[in-house]
């Protein structure tokens, strides 16, 4: 009886340290498993911080931004001046929030979003020493913002004043009017005038790849089917 006793005591004093050790174990596992659904989420919420270059803006999530790139599903470009980086795209610029994109002319460019075209300027020289956006085309979203696209050669908008376009269609093709250098297409969403000195907007795109929230200067981007 006695002996029963003492065994039983050990197992029970052991069953009691198993238990301890257990519960360690779970309780360890669990604060890892909470280490890492916080870092995954630091991760996935990176979009929302500040992006260093543009003085503090906040930009979208690309997962969830409303704008594909302006060419079509499996082309790739590369981006000449992005967002705050100099010239007319510096700090502070009506278009620090523009971007170029590094087009052969007559590369045909393609709308970021749906929308209604707010107006066409078509009428300048194809090769520069017009007005600074040379030829272009205005698209209104709808919601109070427009987007506009620059440097089209003479005649190079394919759509007119009032037209419906959808996501993707291609408004026309890119060339170096106005102040341009070279060819590209000069891109920027505005609220409110879209006359300049207008109000950018910082936009990140949900289809490019690599996809960063911010598009990198003189980096190649394709555009992923959407
Ligand atoms: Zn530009």
């Amino acid at each position: 009886m006695r002996r029963c006793s003492f065994i039983y005591r050990l197992d029970h004093k052991s069953v009691k340290h198993m238990k301890i050790f257990l519960f360690s174990k779970v309780l360890f596992g669990v604060v890892l498993i909470g280490l890492l659904v916080g870092c995954s989420q630091a991760t996935s919420n990176a979009s929302s911080e500040p992006i260093a270059g543009c003085d503090g803006q906040i930009y979208i999530d690309p997962a969830k931004s409303p704008y594909v790139l302006p060419f079509p599903p499996g082309e790739t470009f590369k981006t000449g001046l992005t967002n705050c980086s100099s010239s007319y795209h510096g700090a502070g610029q009506p278009d620090q929030y523009a971007f170029d994109f590094d087009m052969p002319v007559g590369t045909p460019f393609t709308a970021v979003r749906a929308g209604t075209v707010y107006k066409v300027v078509e009428d300048q020289p194809s090769n520069g020493g017009g007005t600074g956006a040379g030829n272009y085309v205005v698209i209104d979203h709808g919601d109070g913002t427009y987007g506009l696209y620059y440097h089209s050669p003479k005649d190079g908008i394919e759509v007119e004043v009032g037209d419906e376009v959808e996501q993707g269609d291609v408004l026309g093709i890119s060339g170096r009017s106005g102040l341009a250098g070279y060819p590209h297409l000069h891109f920027i969403v505005v609220q409110g005038n879209p006359t300049y000195p207008y109000d950018g907007l910082a936009i990140s795109f949900s289809n490019a790849i690599p996809a960063d929230v911010v598009l990198k200067g003189r980096t190649e981007y394709e555009a992923a089917a959407p």
